[in-house]
């Protein structure tokens, strides 16, 4: 069901938006559960990925695992420093990896988990790699507490494509993964 409104553009010219009455049956919801021995394993492994990033000097605290088949294809962490690059974020990192080693471009079969909520370019790659699942530990508010840019934060809900997708997003309840922020700061440079 669709219904119309009336907007007026910054030249004042009057233009008819559909707005969707109803919530698009296919979009995202974001659940919030305790973490099942599976998830919680793969999650770990992230959060391990953050501690080891920050100690190689590789990044910042964020790490990201896909899993294939129920086994991990690939472990990485955030390159930002080690490759001078501002967008070898965990998780594109982990993408461009997977496809790699799966030699194509979707990894409709894998799913991600990643140590923080992932921000908007990486939700992005997430979309466009067409994961069939991301589980995350972190709210991004954690690294914005401790001097990340805000606009990391509601990377996730804050995105059109949210609402265009049709991912399994689950927020897990892990206090592992919003510790790695106070426990690695000051050891990277933002
Ligand atoms: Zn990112």
């Amino acid at each position: 069901m669709m219904s119309s409104e009336n907007k007026t553009t910054t030249n004042g010219q009057k233009v008819s938006v559909s707005v969707p009455s109803v919530p698009d049956p296919g979009h995202a919801t974001v659940k919030l559960t305790a973490s099942s021995d599976r998830d919680h394993k793969y999650l770990t492994q992230a959060v391990e990925e953050a501690y080891i990033g920050v100690e190689r000097g590789d990044g910042r605290p964020f790490g990201a695992v896909i899993v294939h088949k129920d086994k991990v294809l690939v472990s990485c962490h955030n390159m930002v420093l080690r490759y001078k690059d501002p967008t070898a974020h965990a998780e594109t990192v982990a993408i461009r990896e997977a496809c790699k080693k799966l030699n194509g471009i979707k990894l409709s079969e894998c799913e991600m988990y990643a140590s923080c909520e992932p921000c908007p370019m990486c939700f992005g790659a997430i979309h466009l790699s067409r994961l069939k699942r991301l589980v995350y530990g972190a709210q991004a508010e954690a690294a914005v507490a401790i001097g990340f840019n805000s606009c990391v934060a509601n990377g996730v809900k804050g995105t059109e494509l949210f609402h265009k997708s049709s991912l399994e997003i689950v927020k897990l309840d892990a206090s592992i993964a919003e510790q790695v922020f106070q426990n690695t700061k000051g050891k990277f440079t933002l």
